[in-house]
């Protein structure tokens, strides 16, 4: 399916499912399940399984595109939807033929929805860092004990990415592996509903893991290429289906404050505000802040699609430009709305909620302005 299609679908999907729903995911902090299954109708679950299983075989570009069409009308939806199209090109990136078999041959078929469990409670924004253990369990089995938090999709998906220390005891520290968890595994007890400032239909709980069995075959990749997996696999991936997301909200943002500006007209003038030459002044300028970062997004994407050196810096530094256009247009969009937009339970007013999740998402902010400078510098990225 060509990029084109791909776009139409997921913007047909995102108008006539995610956008009459966001109000009540957002209220009701409901995971948005009409939303993801109207996805995987589409077969757009399958966008980052290759197309030898079964799926789109698109990358990076695709995936921005996808999730900025979904932000625009839901942006927990996107995150959802985001997260588990991470998780899929993370099983797909050394797949076995095992895994190939049962696991993206379903998610291409829109039958599976998996998820990330990287971050814990104990090391935070250190995603890379996991301290869940793994050990061997005869030479079949492996097991996992630890905790996760803010498990997109938790209790949803039917299965999870989840990092754990290496189970090679002589790996360095920091060296850790991936496995792929089935959903109802004995021994993963979830945490309390989620419930945030935004995002509220994420469902992004936590995951305690006690001595949970799994089958060996549902390790990823080999011991020890696991930062491997994080930079070249998880983090562009991540990153990009963040930045999408919160490209989609600062779009629809400055739509919303565009219309208001179109629409709201002075009694005592019969002007409309649109006729003013300081709010056009600022629309000008919002409209550039959105363009410019789009454009930034779009390019890293392509470089990333395409295997550039230089395609790492540029994703480090389009989503935190993201995080920071997106914060800022939503504000802005709430200044040219005036009291409309100011309104408790407003369009922009869940923007302004979920679009503070934009700088938190690891990595941060501050971690890719630091990340980008040491790269630029010559020196290690996860050096302190
Ligand atoms: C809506 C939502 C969905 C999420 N979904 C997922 C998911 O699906 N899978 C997953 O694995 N994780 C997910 N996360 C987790 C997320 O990616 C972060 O890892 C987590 O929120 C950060 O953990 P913490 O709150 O313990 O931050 P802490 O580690 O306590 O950090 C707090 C703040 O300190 C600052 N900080 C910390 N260290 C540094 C440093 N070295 N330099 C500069 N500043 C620093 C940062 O600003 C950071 O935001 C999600 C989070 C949210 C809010």
């Amino acid at each position: 399916m060509d990029l084109d299609t791909v776009i139409a679908r997921a913007r047909r999907v995102a108008r006539e499912v995610l956008g009459p729903e966001s109000r009540s995911v957002d209220e009701e902090r409901r995971w948005p399940e009409s939303g993801i299954r109207a996805l995987q109708d589409m077969r757009l679950t399958g966008l980052t399984v290759p197309e030898g299983q079964g799926g789109l075989g698109h990358g990076l570009l695709a995936l921005a595109r996808v999730c900025e069409e979904l932000g625009r009308e839901c942006a927990s939806t996107s995150i959802c939807f985001g997260m588990h199209a991470v998780g899929a090109a993370v099983i797909a990136a050394k797949a076995t033929s095992i895994q190939q078999h049962e696991l993206l041959s379903s998610i291409a078929e829109g039958k599976h929805i998996t998820s990330l469990a990287l971050s814990e409670p104990g090391t935070g924004t250190y995603f890379y860092y996991p301290q869940t253990k793994l050990s061997l369990h005869g030479e079949a089995s492996l097991v996992l004990s630890g905790a996760k938090c803010f498990v997109t999709n938790g209790g949803h998906a039917n299965s999870y990415v989840v990092s754990t220390v290496s189970a090679d005891p002589d790996a360095p520290p920091g060296h850790f592996s991936c496995v792929v968890l089935p959903m109802d595994t004995k021994g993963m007890e979830w945490g309390p509903a989620w419930s945030g400032v935004g995002m509220r239909g994420n469902s992004s709980r936590s995951l305690q893991l006690d001595d949970v069995q799994i089958p060996r075959e549902n390790l990823l990749g080999n011991e020890g290429d696991q930062i491997w997996y994080v930079f070249n696999v998880i983090t562009p991936y991540f990153l990009v289906a963040m930045a999408g997301t919160y490209l989609g909200v600062a779009s629809a943002a400055l739509d919303d404050a565009r219309r208001n500006l179109q629409e709201r007209r002075h009694e005592h003038s019969g002007a409309l505000l649109a006729e003013n030459p300081i709010v056009q002044h600022r629309l000008g300028q919002t409209w550039a802040i959105v363009a410019r970062t789009r454009a930034l997004l779009y390019s890293a994407a392509s470089k990333g699609d395409a295997g550039d050196p230089d395609a790492l810096v540029a994703l480090f530094s389009a989503k935190a430009e993201v995080a920071d256009c997106a914060v800022d247009v939503v504000g802005q969009a709430i200044t040219l709305s005036g009291g409309r937009g100011y309104r408790d339970g407003s369009r922009l007013e869940r923007m302004l909620r979920d679009v503070q999740a934009s700088h938190i998402m690891a990595p941060t902010t501050d971690t890719l302005r630091s990340w980008t400078g040491r790269a630029l510098l010559g020196r290690p990225i996860l050096g302190e």
